[in-house]
């Protein structure tokens, strides 16, 4: 079984054919479909989505670029009280590419800072966002001794990526990778046993600008088979039995 450990579903562009899409997803072999959100409307929506297309492991978090104490309040209000359904907190994290005023950097650690502690309260695993930050988030997640930690999408070089290797995070890898010299780098670095799959959809596709959907982990696992010269099923295997180690039974 193949998981989409991070997408938006709940985007709208979504809304003419989401059974279909993940009916595709279903096709391309995909069991489980990890939720993220960027806002409480997105987590939700994601609640509600998750009701209706049983493939869907909802997440709530707020994006780092959502920089507002009081949706991070009424996040942490919803998380608490929908625990029991939620699978992670995400999309948390740092976002250094377009957050850049120091009192709006301190604001956006703030709610990162709180989403990790709610992320622990409730034995959560972490769905870190990390663009132009990737050094500074493993940093972050490690002082506050974050366990279970997904980084998606990471952007840094291979040098950042290994006291996260080492503190036993995951990295999840979007369909993206064959058009990135930097994330090609990485997986060839990283160890097998921290690769999960993802797709960030509706964006991270092959192509830039089309939609991505979540059948398209399948483009992420062959270029991880590729890069690192293993057979496409051991990979499909690895990377199941990593996102299990960090979720549980999806
Ligand atoms: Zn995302």
């Amino acid at each position: 079984m193949l998981i989409d450990t991070h997408t938006h579903l709940c985007d709208p562009v979504f809304d003419p054919d989401r059974a279909e899409v993940l009916e595709r997803a279903a096709e391309a072999g995909v069991g489980a479909v990890v939720a993220v959100s960027e806002t409480v409307d997105d987590a939700r929506r994601n609640l509600e989505l998750a009701e209706r297309h049983p493939m869907l492991r909802p997440a709530a978090g707020l994006y780092p670029t959502i920089l507002d104490l009081d949706q991070c309040a009424e996040m942490e209000r919803l998380a608490r009280h929908e625990s029991a359904r939620l699978w992670a907190v995400g999309e948390v994290g740092l976002d250094y590419w377009k957050v850049k005023e120091a009192d709006e950097l301190e604001l956006q650690r703030e709610i990162f800072s709180r989403m990790i502690a709610l992320a622990a309260e409730l034995n959560l695993p972490l769905n870190v966002h990390s663009r132009s930050a990737g050094r500074h988030a493993v940093a972050f997640l490690l002082e506050r001794n974050a366990t279970r930690v997904q980084l998606h999408a990471f952007d840094g070089k291979p040098a950042s990526a290994l006291p996260a290797v080492e503190a036993g995070f995951f990295f999840s890898v979007p369909p993206s990778i064959v058009r990135s010299r930097q994330k090609q780098k990485l997986v060839k670095r990283l160890p097998l046993q921290c690769l999960m799959l993802e797709t960030d959809s509706p964006v991270l596709g092959a192509e830039p600008g089309t939609r991505n959907e979540p059948a398209e982990v399948v483009t992420s696992l062959r270029t991880i088979a590729e890069l690192k010269g293993l057979a496409v099923e051991a990979v499909a295997e690895a990377t199941a039995e990593n996102t299990r180690r960090l979720y549980g039974d999806l």
